[in-house]
């Protein structure tokens, strides 16, 4: 089989056969058991990490906390130009890292350089941000007194990422925190741990090339025990999870125990409504890639189509269709639509998630199915299934994170159709197709969609870096990347300063000596 190049971009990372899981910039340790990475592509092993031990976890959490007493002086363009340099290597890597993650997480090419794509343009926008952490200016009631607020960096932040966007995530959290004088301790998906290894390898470099010191950037591995012992810590004032609904349940109440922050970037249950006055080339584009692009495993993903009863057989026929276009295999090779899912584990809730929807009384439109034989060997490669259900149903409400798709039809105006797409306990994408500009606003009006992210004639996935993106509802409500995300690594500070000689009370209390 074709290597695709994969061997030099390791080399050229510097991801080893074996790697130490635990780094706080240059320096690195290794003495817990390993974590072998098998790449859904072809089954072959990639490479191992060291989880963290204990003793390794503290030590990185005390160099963290001693790295943030320096960082958090540094002026904060002087921190976005570190930022700004990590953005340039990001350039230079960025065919190797896209490689890698496509290799490491099954998604395509393309989509493995548009994650990187991503960081580059998140670390474009904290360099700008490093410039613009404004606070207000406010009015006081008492003479001679002006109040202002201010914002400052907050301290050591946690980072548990999913296997599903292994880098990206990562860089949302880290480009603002470091911008806003923040150190960061990643814990990556134990499904995707050489991601993190290259990526610390390349900002370790730019750490070094700046004499800054240790604990800027650090790493842990290793599966959710290792992410407890961040959501337990009280050195750790902010975690921000991406991951299950059913995690962030349990690293939301650890958090909170402590009283801790917590960012919950969690699971999705998107759909598109398609209106009579839909147009149906765009549905098409926007409802396939959405359901299908990185196999069904973008939190974003298109999950359910509420097809209004009138267009629903036309619809129905030309999404059908579309699936007979679509090529399986390995997602390095460009001429092929769809990868793999990330494991034998996800192949089974894919095949469980048809039987039930099969049970629940939905009709199969497209057959799914594991494929096998050359190409398929890793046993990772599902086809794409389309499922005529109801929105009630059991399987229809859950997040099942794999290419199947759920045809929903509605009746009367877009309010039936709008009841259907929130009626689901998470809150993260959503979409409508149409030309109807009444239906539209409607749709993003207070009585519209309940989603953090509510789109206009485009599916529900893929979202830009200038945005705040997150969800409602079982999502978790956190908010990263664009618009004012930045706050959440930062603590607020009110200051009221007095320039006369007295001392007045707010609210005109008097009090004499
Ligand atoms: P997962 O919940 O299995 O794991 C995510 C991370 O959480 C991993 O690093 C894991 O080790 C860690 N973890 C698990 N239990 C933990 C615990 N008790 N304490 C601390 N850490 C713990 O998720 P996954 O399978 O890797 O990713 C898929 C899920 O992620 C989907 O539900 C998807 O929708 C969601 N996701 C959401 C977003 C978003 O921005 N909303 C983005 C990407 C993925």
């Amino acid at each position: 089989q074709k290597d695709f190049g994969i061997k030099e971009a390791l080399e050229r990372l510097g991801v080893k056969a074996q790697n130490n899981g635990t780094s706080t910039g240059s320096n690195s340790e290794g003495n817990g058991a390993l974590i072998e990475s098998y790449s859904p592509v072809d089954g072959e092993l990639i490479g191992a990490v060291t989880t963290t031990t204990p003793e390794e976890y503290e030590r990185v959490i005390e160099t963290a906390q001693a790295a943030f007493k320096t960082w958090r002086d540094v002026p904060a363009p002087v921190r976005g130009e570190m930022v700004r340099q990590f953005g340039n290597l990001l350039r230079e890597r960025k065919e190797d890292l896209g490689k890698l993650v496509s290799y490491e997480m099954g998604k395509s090419y393309q989509e493995g350089l548009g994650e990187v794509q991503e960081m580059i343009d998140i670390c474009d926008f904290a360099v700008g941000l490093s410039r613009q952490l404004h606070g207000l200016t406010i009015k006081s009631e008492r003479p001679g007194h002006h109040m202002q607020e201010q914002w400052h960096p907050l301290g050591v932040v946690g980072i548990i990422s999913a296997f599903n966007f292994p880098v990206a995530v990562w860089s949302w959290n880290t480009a603002l925190a470091w911008a806003c004088g923040d150190v960061c301790v990643w814990k990556a998906s134990e499904k995707t741990p050489l991601t993190s290894i290259a990526c610390q390898n390349l900002i370790a470099q730019v750490l070094k090339d700046n004499n800054l010191p240790e604990g800027i950037s650090c790493i842990v591995n290793g599966d959710y025990k290792v992410g407890e012992m961040m959501t337990k810590d009280e050195r750790v004032p902010l975690v921000s999870a991406t991951g299950s609904i059913r995690m962030g349940k349990i690293v939301g109440q650890a958090v909170a125990a402590r009283l801790g922050k917590s960012i919950l970037e969690l699971g999705g249950n998107n759909a598109i409504i398609v209106t009579p006055d839909a147009d149906l080339k765009m549905t098409v584009i926007g409802a396939v890639f959405g359901a299908v692009g990185t196999a069904g495993q973008r939190c974003t993903s298109t999950r359910r189509l509420i097809i209004h009863e009138d267009i629903y057989d036309e619809v129905k026929k030309v999404v059908a269709d579309a699936y007979t276009q679509l090529r399986i295999g390995n997602p390095l090779d460009e001429k092929n639509h769809v990868g793999p899912v990330i494991d034998k584990d996800s192949v089974q809730n894919y095949l469980n998630a048809i039987k039930k929807a099969e049970s629940e009384g939905g009709k199969i439109l497209v057959e799914g199915g594991v494929l096998e034989g050359a190409g398929y060997e890793s046993g990772c490669y599902v086809k794409p299934c389309i499922i005529e259900a109801e929105n009630e149903f059991e399987i229809v409400q859950e997040e099942t994170f794999a290419p199947i798709l759920y045809l929903i039809k509605y009746s009367g105006d877009v309010h039936n159709a709008l009841a259907k797409q929130n009626g689901v306990k998470q809150g993260l994408s959503s979409a409508i197709m149409t030309n109807n500009m009444r239906e539209a606003h409607l749709f993003l009006s207070a009585i519209g969609s309940d989603c953090g992210i509510a789109n206009v004639n485009i599916g529900t996935s893929g979202a830009e870096i200038g945005g705040a993106f997150g969800g409602e509802k079982e999502t978790g409500g956190g908010r990263e990347s664009g618009s004012d995300a930045w706050k959440a690594y930062m603590r607020r500070q009110t200051n009221t300063i007095n320039y006369t000689t007295d001392i007045p009370l707010a609210q005109g209390i008097k009090f004499d000596i």
